[in-house]
């Protein structure tokens, strides 16, 4: 299994993902477990992300961030495919503060390549804050209908409806990222996007 995964089209071929479970490793809300009209609007619960090899995936990447070595393993595939935009957790979230350092070191080790996230984790926020100080790591609370307002002291990334977006500056997820210019791993502004 290679550790990273290409992104889609939609990203281009700079970008670069390392997946987890979700539900196993983040705190749902009511929106992502059944915001969609009963079902679950969260991407990592529905369509490709349920497909059995994601799954399968994303399950042997927890394991393997249990183990020795994760970090090395990370940091060689980084240098090895020289990934220059790195998106962590498009399913699952950090699971424990252990975790969050490892991203911490292997953000440090990898200078060059600029990553970003989202995160639900309220009860890891010290850390996570830490994270997201580095010159290279973006984290971002994610807000929903059932989570509107911030709480981490970290940029959002939120659904266009919520009230908060119409009450701040936010910068809109265009869905294309080459067409943007990769804008929300360069900037640490928050963020806003439609539900599809
Ligand atoms: S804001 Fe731009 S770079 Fe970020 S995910 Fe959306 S399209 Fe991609």
């Amino acid at each position: 299994m290679d550790i990273l995964i290409l992104g889609n089209t939609k990203m281009g071929n700079n970008v670069f993902l390392f997946n987890l479970p979700a539900k196993d490793t983040c705190t749902p809300t009511s929106w992502c477990l059944e915001g969609r009209d009963g079902e679950p609007a969260c991407y990592a619960l529905r369509g490709r992300c349920k497909w059995p090899p994601s799954l399968k995936g994303a399950a042997q990447r927890l394991e393997l961030s249990q183990k020795p070595g994760f970090v090395d393993k990370v940091v060689e595939a980084v240098n090895r495919r020289k990934v220059k935009y790195f998106r962590l957790h498009s399913s699952g979230d950090f699971y424990s503060n252990g975790y969050v350092e490892k991203w911490i070191n292997i953000a440090k080790k990898c200078p060059d390549t600029l990553f970003r996230t989202t995160t639900r984790r309220r009860d890891l926020t010290k850390l996570i804050q830490e994270l997201n100080s580095l010159p290279n790591f973006i984290v971002r609370e994610s807000l929903d209908t059932s989570r509107t307002t911030p709480e981490m002291g970290l940029p959002f990334a939120a659904l266009s409806s919520l009230k908060i977006v119409k009450n701040s500056d936010s910068y809109e997820c265009q869905n294309d990222c080459p067409k943007c210019d990769y804008y929300c791993w360069e900037n640490s502004d928050n963020m806003h996007f439609k539900e599809f």
